[in-house]
């Protein structure tokens, strides 16, 4: 068979996948932007049915069959080509070993356990939730022993996050991370310093809110009329195709900053996903490197852009026009200040820039014990709160402050948190290379944005995923990930607004 019919055959396939993929997706996006918690079950056994199907499309015999045959013809493929076909076989191959029936009740177990842990967070129930978390953990668990994996189990679901990724690497990464920014941290701390922070904590009209947020997605450079923006609890985005592509933000009356860089945050993935380049729409590789990647997208967006200074020497008047009445008599450096603060708080989402790696730390030594089993469920919230005082020198009073903070967990979604602190440390070493090719304060400050996203969409969006992390990494900046650019940067920026 000609290789042309066999990626015929191959893309008829992939197609049931994306359409159900869709439908997935929007049944997500449909639960948490409004849809009524009443049907919440319902659409968990919706989730479970349709996975069935993607299950079933991905592991096929003839997808199987049609994957080999290519492989065989590899000298006539083209690289675009190649690189799907090996996509398509890792996601044979992560699916493949695991028995349908497992899988099925696993995805209609996680859906299940995210509304038990919402219920959870919102009554501080920790042990409601327990037995849940537990059985996701045995999945976990056992999906990586079918699946096989080197070294350590956790590798198997790095690399379905930020393929190329280890334990190894990472323990590296983060040991550099504890010795450059612990210091810092207790420097500041001994500071004693505190902002005032009491004129954005007042209330501002979630109306104006709204409109500002509209206004800053379209300002960082996303195009509204391929996407739209709307309210969850947890803020996310979600592209569904680069000419559809949501996002959502939320509002606090008397904390109109925390929407404002959520806002920033997933615009910048927003603008990432509508930015991957057309050639590789048709070859189905519409998708982020990594998940590293992807948040270095935000980070640049919700910190190096809209938390540096030279911004706000363009935005901060327009700000104080839009609320008089609360910013008016605030100069700039009192509110740049405040938007900088670094404090070691209890909630990883509403952490400042600097403590903010030091909170996913402690969910990557959780993970990594509560999979070996050297941690059980039960200890939970005790090793949660022990690690909470040794990096950040705070306890959480319940567990709602604490281990029930993130959805990610009752998801399953274990192995995703590095990707947190991977992206600040990718953002940083992209926002250094950007600053050699175009000198970034000088664009920022002329408010020249478009430059910035034309640098991005050259530099990292348009591949999608035809390069893996590492391969884009060292193609747009030279090097490897390499921490020490956000470490230097941390110390940078913090040595000014605390005058180390
Ligand atoms: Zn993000």
């Amino acid at each position: 068979m000609s290789k042309d019919k066999l990626l015929g055959q191959l893309y008829e396939k992939l197609d049931k996948v994306k359409g159900y993929a869709y439908a997935t997706s929007i049944m997500h996006w449909d639960s948490a932007t409004g849809a009524p918690k009443s049907g919440g079950l319902k659409r968990a056994d919706s989730i479970g049915i349709l996975s069935e199907d993607i299950y079933k499309n991905i592991v096929s015999d003839e997808v199987i069959e049609i994957v080999k045959k290519l492989k065989e013809m590899e000298s006539e493929l083209t690289t675009v080509e190649k690189i799907l076909v090996e996509d398509v076989q890792k996601n044979i191959d992560s699916y493949i070993k695991i028995p349908m029936e497992e899988y099925v009740k696993y995805s209609s177990l996680v859906a299940k356990a995210t509304l038990v842990w919402e219920d959870a967070k919102e009554k501080n129930d920790f042990e409601s939730y327990a037995p849940y978390l537990e059985e996701i953990i045995g999945y976990i668990r056992k999906f990586a022993d079918y699946r096989g994996y080197t070294d350590h189990p956790y590798n198997v679901y790095l690399d379905d996050y930020e393929p190329g990724m280890t334990v190894e690497k990472l323990d590296e990464f983060f040991a550099e991370l504890k010795e450059g920014i612990v210091p810092l941290v207790k420097k500041i701390a001994d500071k004693n310093m505190d902002f005032n922070k009491d004129f954005i904590s007042v209330p501002f009209a979630i109306e104006d809110q709204k409109a500002l947020s509209e206004e800053l997605v379209q300002y960082i450079g996303f195009d509204l009329s391929r996407g739209f923006l709307k309210e969850s609890v947890h803020p996310f985005t979600m592209g569904l195709c680069k000419d559809d592509v949501r996002l959502t933000t939320h509002y606090h009356l008397s904390n109109p900053m925390s929407s404002y860089f959520s806002t920033a945050h997933e615009g910048g993935h927003a603008i990432y996903e509508q930015n991957f380049d057309d050639s590789i729409s048709g070859a189905y590789l519409v998708d982020a490197a990594s998940m590293g990647i992807h948040e270095s997208q935000s980070r640049m967006y919700e910190n190096y852009i809209c938390r540096n200074y030279n911004y706000w020497k363009n935005n901060y008047n327009k700000l104080q026009d839009r609320f008089p009445d609360q910013l008016g008599k605030v100069d700039l450096d009192t509110f740049y200040k405040a938007i900088n603060e670094a404090k070691c708080t209890l909630i990883r989402t509403e952490s400042d820039e600097l403590t903010y790696s030091l909170h996913i730390m402690i969910r990557y030594e959780l993970e990594i014990e509560l999979l070996n089993g050297t941690l059980e469920v039960k200890d939970l919230p005790k090793a949660w709160n022990q690690k909470m005082q040794s990096y950040l020198g705070i306890v959480p009073p319940n567990d709602s402050l604490g281990v029930l903070q993130d959805t990610h967990w009752s998801n399953g979604l274990f192995g995703y948190f590095p990707s947190y602190a991977l992206g600040n440390a990718y953002a940083a070493q992209l926002y250094k290379q950007m600053d050699k090719d175009m000198d970034i304060e000088k664009v920022i400050e002329k408010d020249e944005l478009p430059k910035i996203k034309e640098w991005l969409t050259d530099n990292v969006h348009k591949y999608g995923k035809l390069m893996k992390p590492e391969e884009l990494i060292v193609k747009a900046t030279g090097e490897k990930l390499n921490p020490k650019y956000y470490i230097e940067y941390l110390n940078d920026k913090y040595s000014k607004i605390y005058d180390l």
